[in-house]
């Protein structure tokens, strides 16, 4: 689709290698009707063929993502400077367990449930819950994750029987299109499309003519887009921010724990939604943990165990949220220094901070960078107390050698997911929920509760009492109003066994007046 909107707001050179990456087109927002319209035209045909197809045919991607590993890991590197390591594991892999996982559970999870109806009540009639497809789903996604984050839910909403039109971040737009690219020969052409371009694209996209929003991004951007979906009383998930603490209790393994939240905290150099970015350590063993951490930190080596931040906005907000806590009296116990190399500008070292100030942006926004805050706390409840101070709540962890403790400790904070001796590995694994609280937003991709969002559900109810009135049609009568206040007295009304023994004996009486009222369609008193 020739366009003739400017390309400039997507980036040329990778962050990670200074290499100049491919030109890409924008969409123009002019195209958007027409895009929509074929993959309607699209999802009216897939939605009619079996979820056991439409499985078996998604789950040729597996292979295809797995035979294109080293492509896509180095695509994701350079788009997003993360280490290729950790692109093929978080990403690649996890994408192609994803699509398997998918296709194994999906057609049970889609077949229609029969609802209980109760014979008497209800005489010959049955009825079923069926999974309908909610029709064209649009994603707008963010640039950390650009693989995995589209395909986590693009996979499920295909086998649900939808189409899906994808608008990845102006940040990372090659990875949104060979995702397109991947579908090719995998399903029917016009049910996987993409749409390139910044906000106004992802605004257009929503405007458009679509049935349900998935969106994943910034909590800020990510209440624009609620906002614009209840204007049209259009469904959305809006997956957003985080803050996680990691709470270090006085029993913890410290070597595990420090080891855990360091991989927590610098994992894609910070820029997770689930990053620890709070910890909080019982006072006995703060200094100690720290030590541990910051000699963790240290031996991370930039580029191989760290890349770069993904764009010159997320440095300089590193930047300001360490001067801030500097200022505010935290100290940096390691790091602290931007790296610049001649290969990328937004290096940042593995940077440790001391810091006893919840009101400090470091601890209160996001920071999306390669930071460990510790703040020594009291006592465990103080911990909990703090971690559920914050705005956020998309995952938390606990670390501690009491599990039974931590289990019941889990139940009482503010996220969506919460971990024992671990942290946030979960967002890869498509059997688990993945959804926050509180200004993490609402709704959850993962697991079959997914299903919820995915498809709507539309009831279907067969009838096969061939009699001229059902009991509670009209005409209203004087006997249907005592009819209904036996069925009170049986269901649990009357004040004694006696009482209920009487109304049943009443009903033996009033039952056949009533059908003698229906047949004739006339009042009996
Ligand atoms: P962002 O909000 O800036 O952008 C996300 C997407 O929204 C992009 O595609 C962007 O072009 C689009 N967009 C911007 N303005 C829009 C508008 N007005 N209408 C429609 N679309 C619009 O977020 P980002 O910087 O790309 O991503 C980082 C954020 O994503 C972080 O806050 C992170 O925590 C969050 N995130 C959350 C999860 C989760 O599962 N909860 C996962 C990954 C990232």
């Amino acid at each position: 689709m020739a366009s003739a909107a400017p390309t400039s707001i997507f980036p040329l050179t990778s962050p990670a290698t200074g290499k100049e990456l491919s030109a890409v087109e924008a969409t123009a927002k002019g195209d958007i009707a027409s895009i929509l319209t074929r993959a309607r035209e699209a999802q009216a045909k897939w939605a009619a063929v079996t979820p056991e197809r439409r499985a078996r045919d998604v789950s040729r991607l597996k292979k295809k993502i797995l035979q294109r590993a080293e492509e896509l890991g180095q695509l994701i590197h350079d788009e997003t400077g993360k280490p290729e390591a950790e692109a093929l594991l978080g990403e690649v892999l996890a994408s192609a367990d994803v699509v398997a996982y998918w296709a194994e559970i999906a057609p049970e999870e889609l077949e229609p449930l029969e609802a209980e109806l109760d014979s008497l009540s209800y005489p010959k009639k049955r009825a079923w819950i069926h999974r309908e497809a909610r029709g064209v789903i649009a994603l707008v996604m963010p640039w950390n994750f650009p693989f995995a984050l589209p395909l986590r839910t693009i996979i499920p909403a295909l086998i649900a029987g939808n189409a899906v039109v994808l608008k990845p971040s102006e940040i990372t737009p090659r990875t949104g299109a060979i995702i397109a690219d991947l579908f090719k020969d995998v399903v029917p052409e016009g049910l996987v499309s993409v749409v390139q371009g910044g906000g106004d694209v992802g605004g257009a996209l929503i405007d458009a003519d679509i049935d349900f929003v998935v969106f994943t991004g910034s909590t800020t951007t990510g209440k624009k887009v609620a906002h614009a979906c209840a204007e049209r009383l259009l469904p959305c998930v809006v997956e957003l921010g985080g803050k996680d603490a990691a709470i270090v209790l006085a029993d913890a393994d410290l070597d595990r724990a420090a080891n855990g939240i360091v991989w927590g905290a610098m994992m894609n150099a910070g820029q997770n939604c689930g990053a620890v970015e709070r910890v909080y350590a019982v006072k006995s063993i703060a200094d100690q943990l720290s030590a541990k951490i910051v000699a963790a930190a240290k031996a991370l080596r930039f580029g191989e165990d760290v890349g770069p931040l993904t764009t010159k906005m997320q440095h300089e907000t590193v930047q300001k949220h360490l001067a801030a806590a500097k200022e505010a009296g935290a100290e940096i116990l390691t790091g602290g220094n931007a790296i610049e190399s001649e290969k990328s500008k937004t290096g940042w070292e593995p940077t440790v901070v001391k810091i006893d100030d919840d009101a400090c942006p470091l601890i209160a926004d996001e920071t999306f960078g390669p930071v460990v805050p510790i703040t020594a706390v009291a006592d465990v409840e103080e911990a909990i107390k703090r971690a559920n101070a914050s705005r956020y709540g998309l995952t938390a962890s606990i670390w501690t050698q009491d599990v039974d403790a931590a289990e019941k400790l889990a139940h009482r904070l503010k996220a969506g997911v919460v971990t024992i001796n671990n942290h946030s590995f979960t967002g890869a694994i498509p059997s688990m929920p993945w959804g926050g609280v509180g200004e993490s937003g609402w709704g959850f991709t993962g697991s079959p509760l997914a299903l919820d969002h995915l498809t709507r559900p539309r009831v279907i109810v067969i009838d096969r009492n061939r009699a001229a009135r059902e009991t509670w049609w009209y005409p209203y009568t004087p006997t249907l109003k005592r009819l209904a206040l036996t069925f009170a007295l049986l269901r649990g009304g009357a004040k004694s066994f006696g009482g209920r023994i009487g109304a049943f004996f009443a009903l033996l009486g009033i039952l056949p007046k009533r059908m003698g009222e229906l047949k004739s369609g006339k009042p009996s008193d």
